[in-house]
């Protein structure tokens, strides 16, 4: 396992649209660990393949203690709104309000190429939609309704 370069924005890779995974092997676990590597070495709540400067729908999701990996993931249902603060890993220097819905369910794929459902609400729910936004070349920054400089 080995921790990976993060791109940052300005990066043509993170514009993107990610290919799906059809082949569950090795070279796709060697992804998904050193995508947990990364994201253990630097802090964050998730991670997107493309941020890795690889092509394909992964991403990890690391919330209240639970860790997500998902393949191919595919939001299925979605309801209500909220806006809330989000930041990213490629995007250095400032955070922002960013609207995504309340409440949805996705399916996906784990390393094995099971199937999975979740149901995600509030902050969950938006870790999921920011990582599976990267999969299409979306970053927060496209959607944000107001830019947050940080402090530091
Ligand atoms: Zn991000």
């Amino acid at each position: 396992m080995a921790k990976r370069n993060i791109l940052k924005m300005g990066d043509p890779l993170l514009r993107k649209v990610c290919k799906p995974v059809d082949t569950f092997d090795v070279k796709l676990w060697r992804l998904i660990d050193d995508m947990t590597d990364t994201l253990h070495a630097v802090g964050g709540l998730g991670l997107a393949a493309p941020q890795v400067g690889m092509l394909k729908r992964v991403c990890i999701v690391e919330y209240d203690d639970q860790h997500f990996e998902l393949v191919n993931p595919v939001l299925v249902h979605s309801s209500g709104k909220c806006v809330d603060n989000e930041g990213c890993l490629s995007v250095p220097g400032f955070r922002g309000l960013v609207e995504r819905p309340e409440s949805i369910d996705v399916e996906y794929f784990d390393r094995f190429g099971k199937k999975h459902h979740q149901h995600a609400e509030g902050y969950f729910a938006r870790v999921f939609l920011h990582e599976m936004d990267h999969l299409d070349g979306i970053l927060f920054a496209d959607k944000m309704i107001k830019k947050i400089i940080d402090d530091d």
